[in-house]
This record gives structure tokens, C-alpha cells and sequence, in this order.
């Protein structure tokens, strides 16, 4: 009998959505195989994943670990390791391989996630921020090769599955006004700006419905990560901003929901676990069983709905405001994200100088159209550099206020 099973190939295995990707398809071995698995430097994770699924190739972008990872993998494995760029990019073309989990975090996931798209795969869509920077070629990638763009981010996944079945490859918005972003308002949603000046990164990472990377957890407290996700809503639903609307829903039963021109709301609800994105974005039409459990509504109890308050949380704004410039604007927006996002990790700067190193580098760096990839990669270089720059002066102005 032939082969059914669909290849598929991880990216960012170790992470959060990669773990749960893996979790998913070992309860359906009879309809999928692991093809490779890929991550950054993790060799003992990377061990334990590959002993578990035995992919054909694992790939760690750095060097050093895929060496140490050859070194400890068993004789009897026959796993083959490659590493940096070319090596995903191997994993992500390969005739055998059907599907590409593109779960890598930031911005270093464009290359793969767009090689995977104009490789023709069925590309299940994590990786946010490949479409924030590069959104245009993403989807022009998609419809030129013809491939299946399954978006993982719940809120998207949500208001996919809500979306009439012919409306969901090409978006022709049959009946459709506004599509409602959900976002939980994070583990800052009731502190004043004040407060928030003095949150550590385990405050900002203690999300209070979702277990996620340290980076999108940060992204969730600032609100940059639903700013993230109105962009790629407007990317993947080929939608102007007017047309997305964020609504703040603490209980993250809802996901996200679709109102149509007849007054008509759909909402996709669940209990707060990727694993049902990721299982429908795996079974697609079909739906699998996920791992997670059923929606309890009683216990639930109660689900509230609020605005957002750009006034405390500027990212969201700021974002918005990206989109309204078009263009390199959200890859420098993205860009200078991650700068202080990850200083603010490192207890470099306060929660709050995230909004001020992003407002600081728009102002700054220099916005054109996005062509091609290297115009989006030399936005986000230049975003990088401007935003370690606004880093120094704060970092200088916080010791010299010290002084005083
Ligand atoms: P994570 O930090 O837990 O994992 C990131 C993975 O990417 C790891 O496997 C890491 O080794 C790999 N990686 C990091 N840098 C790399 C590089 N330069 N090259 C190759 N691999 C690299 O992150 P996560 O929470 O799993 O998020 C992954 C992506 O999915 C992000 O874009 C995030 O916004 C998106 N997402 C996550 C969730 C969630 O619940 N965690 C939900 C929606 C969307
Ligand atoms: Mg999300």
C-alpha cells in the first residue's frame, strides 16, 4: 500500500508551539511522519526529539551544537544532522516534505517560512513575525506557488475556521464587515502605567491564560502582540485596518470571531491550548483529536469584552500606526520590537522603554516599499542598529539621572 502519511517538517521543534506540534502528531502516527525537526541551539532537546520521532534530518542553526548534537546521537539513529541557513532550507524544499510547522520565533523565520511558501507547502503559519516583515512577499509567495497558508496564531486560526469554506484559500469576504481580534490584555491589563514602570520580566512572562515563549509572552503584556497579529490579520485575510477591530477578552475563551453584514458574530471558542489550532491547521478539513479537553462553560462562567487602552499600552497603537505608513514600517516596527524586547529580558531597560525604543526608531529610520526580501532585511538591520541606539541614550540617560 502507498505511503498516506504527510512528511512534515518542524521548525522551532523545542519552543512552545514546536513542542505541542510534536505532542499533537504522536497522537496520530498513523497520518503523519516527522521529516526533520529544526531549532536554534537546544542539543538536549533536540536529543530527546529526535530519540522520540526519528526524523530524517534534524538541522540546528548553530554550528557548534549540530556537531555536539552528531556527536551524542546513538549509532542506531539514523538521523542526519545539517546546520545553519542552507540546511533549513533543505528541510523546508524537500520534494518528500508536504507540510512546513513554521514555528521559529521572530524575525529569523522569513527566510524558511518563504521558502516554504514559494516551495508550493502546506505552511502552517506560528511564526508571526515573518509575516509582519515581510507580509506582501509572503502572500504573494502563497498565491504564485499555489500553496495552503493555515494560520496557527489562535486568533487567526479562530476566525479561519469561521469563515465560510470558499472563503477561506482566497478571501473574497462573502458577507463579511469586520472581522474581532481577541486579546486577553495580559498580566498588566488592570496596572496603571506607573506600576508597569517598575515590572520585572518573570511579572511580564506570568501570563494569565496562556503558557508561550518568554519573548511573545513579553509581546502579550506590551499589547505588541496583538499589534503583531492586526497586521497579520490584515496580511492573511487580505483586509484593510478598518476592517479589524481589538477586543479585549480576559477569559481567552473566545479566540477571535467574524461579524458578517447581516449582524451576525461567529466565534470559534476553547479552553487557552494551542494544541487545537495546531491539530486543526494538521487535519485541515479534517478535524483531529487535539489533547484538549472540552470547553467547560459553566465553569467558565463568564466572558467580558472591553476596549483597549492604547494610552497605557502604546505598542498597540504603534503597530496600527505601522500599518497606516505601509511598507518597511512593520518590519521596522517588528524589528526594534525584538531589540528591546530582548534588552528588557536582560534587564537592560523598564517595561516601558519597549514603546518608547519602537516610537523613537519609526521616527527615525527611513520607510520604502518592500520588493524584495533584502528590502526587508536591510529595514530590519537598519531597525536593529537605530533601536540599539535609542537602547544607549536611554541606558545613558537612566545613569545620569542616577547621579544626580
Ligand atoms: P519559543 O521561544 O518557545 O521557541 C522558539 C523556537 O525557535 C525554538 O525551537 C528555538 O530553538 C527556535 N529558534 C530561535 N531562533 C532561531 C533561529 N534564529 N533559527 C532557527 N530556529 C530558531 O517560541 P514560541 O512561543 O514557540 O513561538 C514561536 C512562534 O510562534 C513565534 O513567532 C510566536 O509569536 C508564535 N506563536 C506562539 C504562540 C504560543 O503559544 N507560544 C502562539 C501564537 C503564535
Ligand atoms: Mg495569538
Amino acid at each position: 500500500m502507498a505511503n498516506i502519511k504527510r512528511r512534515v517538517s518542524v521548525l522551532g521543534s523545542t519552543g512552545s508551539i514546536g513542542i505541542n506540534t510534536l505532542d499533537v502528531i504522536a497522537r496520530h502516527p498513523s497520518r503523519f511522519e516527522v521529516y526533520a525537526l529544526a531549532a536554534n541551539s537546544s542539543v538536549d532537546a533536540m536529543l530527546a526529539q529526535c530519540l522520540a520521532f526519528a526524523p530524517r534530518y534534524a538541522v540546528m542553526m548553530d554550528e557548534a551544537a549540530a556537531t555536539l548534537l552528531r556527536q551524542q546521537l546513538p549509532a542506531e539513529c539514523a538521523t542526519e544532522v545539517k546546520h545553519g541557513e542552507s540546511g533549513l532550507a533543505d528541510v523546508v524544499t524537500a520534494p518528500e516534505v508536504d507540510v512546513v510547522m513554521a514555528a521559529i520565533v521572530g524575525a529569523a523565520g522569513l527566510p524558511s517560512t518563504l521558502a516554504a511558501a514559494r516551495a508550493g507547502k502546506t505552511l502552517l503559519l506560528a511564526n508571526k513575525e515573518s509575516l509582519v516583515m515581510g507580509g506582501h512577499l509572503l502572500m504573494q509567495a502563497v498565491r504564485e506557488a499555489g500553496a495552503r497558508l493555515l494560520p496557527i496564531d489562535s486568533e487567526h486560526n479562530a476566525i479561519f475556521q469561521c469563515l465560510p469554506v470558499d472563503d477561506q484559500a482566497t478571501p473574497g469576504h462573502k458577507g463579511v464587515s469586520k472581522v474581532l481580534l481577541t486579546a486577553s490584555g495580559g498580566p498588566f491589563r488592570r496596572w496603571s502605567y506607573e506600576q508597569m514602570t517598575e515590572a520585572t520580566p518573570d511579572q511580564a512572562c506570568a501570563h494569565p491564560n496562556w503558557s508561550m515563549g518568554r519573548k511573545i509572552s513579553v509581546d502579550s503584556a506590551t499589547l505588541m502582540n496583538k499589534g503583531l497579529e492586526f497586521i497579520e490579520a490584515c496580511w492573511i485575510f487580505d483586509l484593510q485596518p478598518e476592517r479589524v477591530e481589538v477586543v479585549v477578552h480576559p477569559q481567552s475563551v473566545v479566540h477571535s470571531m467574524v461579524q458578517y453584514l447581516d449582524g451576525s458574530v461567529l466565534a470559534q471558542m476553547g479552553n487557552p491550548d494551542m494544541r487545537t489550532a495546531i491539530a486543526y491547521g494538521l487535519g485541515w478539513p479534517e478535524r483531529l483529536a487535539s489533547g484538549v479537553g472540552p470547553l467547560d462553560l459553566v465553569a467558565t462562567a463568564r466572558l467580558d469584552f472591553e476596549a483597549p487602552d492604547e494610552t497605557r499600552f502604546p505598542c498597540l497603537r504603534l503597530a496600527r500606526e505601522s500599518v497606516a505608513v505601509g511598507g518597511t514600517a512593520m518590519a521596522v516596527c517588528n524589528a526594534s520590537n525584538e531589540v528591546a524586547v530582548a534588552a528588557f529580558l536582560d534587564k537592560k531597560i523598564r517595561f516601558t522603554d519597549i514603546a518608547v525604543i519602537i516610537e523613537r526608531t519609526l521616527e527615525r529610520v527611513n520607510i520604502v516599499e518592500v520588493t524584495t526580501l533584502s528590502v526587508a532585511e536591510d529595514a530590519d538591520a537598519q531597525a536593529r542598529e537605530c533601536a540599539l541606539g535609542a537602547l544607549a541614550d536611554l541606558q545613558r540617560f537612566t545613569s545620569t539621572s542616577k547621579r544626580v
